[in-house]
């Protein structure tokens, strides 16, 4: 009996000892793995269970989830979910691009061509709408009518032109452009009256204006290829006074007589670009009359033009202002820009100021 115990003693012990020799820890939790319990062995390591098996996977930086498939974006790791939550969404239909090609136009995200198309508006010829949609002053074209002929008179494209003085001319510019004196002198009066009271931009009293023909533009500016819709002209009739000692011419002088100033204005101009070029025009008058001495043809011109957007904005006609913004002629786009610069916050103050300061009169 005792022999027995002692046997059975000695087994436990052997057991517990043997156990002890096999036993090995979990790499992640640390708990022994006993004899004859299932384990995991990876890259020779062990771990008991598959969940301390998961905490060897990368990790989601989002949910913090380990995962085996993790997608790096911009320096951080995602799972998939993670990864699909944080794609860009189509900004329309809200879908994914998670793994699509999609559009990305102005900062904005659309999973199709059709999506995007909802956003934009159609061609105003044609009615049809396509990615590279053409833009003049908001008005859209599709790339077919973009390619048809700009009016000299409106600057818009049209399918219905006419040739006049060597111009094109649209249908709306031919119904209600400008054409008669009368009617052109009565927004020219508005529009020099405004510049008074508005402005403080006084011009030569009784300042005439005409309208003109292209033909008739280019004699008077002496210019076969100008382009200009109007023209601010000063003329002085140059007479010689002759100095006679008896009969004989001993001098001849050079006298200028006053000079005369005119404005014109190209007909059938719509009534918005009309007053544009009016403002324009007037300005250099004021120019002409303030600082005679100021010639730097990017200044003139600069000034008109400025006047001339501040005109277009009381008139609610500020689209007209993105053509001027736009110009790459350095004279006038460039002289608009620089002139826009001297403004503050003071409008034609500011203005008048940086004029008085530069050109010290
Ligand atoms: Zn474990
Ligand atoms: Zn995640
Ligand atoms: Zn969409
Ligand atoms: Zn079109
Ligand atoms: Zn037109
Ligand atoms: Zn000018």
């Amino acid at each position: 009996m005792r022999s027995n115990l002692k046997i059975i003693v000695l087994s436990l012990l052997f057991i517990a000892f043997y156990q002890f020799l096999w036993s090995v820890d979990c790499e992640i939790c640390k708990n022994k793995i006993k004899a004859g319990v299932s384990f995991y062995r990876v890259k020779s390591k062990t771990y008991c269970s598959k969940k301390c098996l998961r905490k060897t996977l990368p990790k989601c930086s989002v949910c913090k989830k380990h995962s085996d498939k993790i997608y790096r974006k911009e320096g951080k790791e995602y799972c998939k979910p993670c990864i699909i939550a944080a794609a860009p969404k189509c900004s329309i239909c809200k879908v994914t691009t998670f793994g699509k090609s999609f559009l990305k136009k102005e900062n904005t995200i659309y999973c199709t061509e059709k999506c995007y198309l909802t956003t934009i508006a159609e061609c105003v010829l044609c009615k049809k709408k396509e990615l590279g949609m053409s833009k003049i002053e908001n008005t859209h074209y599709c790339s077919k009518c973009i390619k048809l002929p700009q009016c000299n008179s409106c600057s818009l494209i049209s399918n219905e032109q006419m040739q006049l003085d060597g111009r094109q001319i649209c249908t709306s510019c031919l119904t209600y452009g400008i054409q008669s004196q009368n009617d052109a002198y009565k927004i020219y009066i508005e529009v020099k009256e405004l510049l008074k009271s508005k402005f403080n931009i006084e011009t030569t009293v009784g300042l005439p204006m005409k309208i003109v023909d292209m033909d008739e533009m280019k004699r008077i500016k002496e210019d076969n290829n100008s382009q200009e819709r109007g023209l601010y002209h000063v003329s002085r009739l140059i007479r010689h006074k002759v100095i006679k000692q008896g009969d004989v011419i001993i001098k001849r002088e050079k006298i200028e007589t006053k000079a005369t100033r005119n404005i014109y204005i190209l007909t059938y101009l719509p009534k918005r670009d009309f007053i544009k070029v009016a403002a324009h025009e007037l300005m250099h008058d004021w120019v002409a009359l303030n600082y005679p001495k100021l010639k730097e043809e990017k200044i003139c011109e600069g000034l008109s033009e400025y006047l001339s957007s501040l005109v277009n904005i009381h008139y609610g006609n500020d689209k007209l202002n993105l053509r001027m913004e736009k110009n790459k002629n350095p004279i006038y786009g460039g002289g608009y820009r620089f002139i826009k610069l001297k403004d503050k916050g003071g409008g034609i103050v500011d203005i008048k100021n940086w004029l008085q300061k530069t050109y010290n009169q």
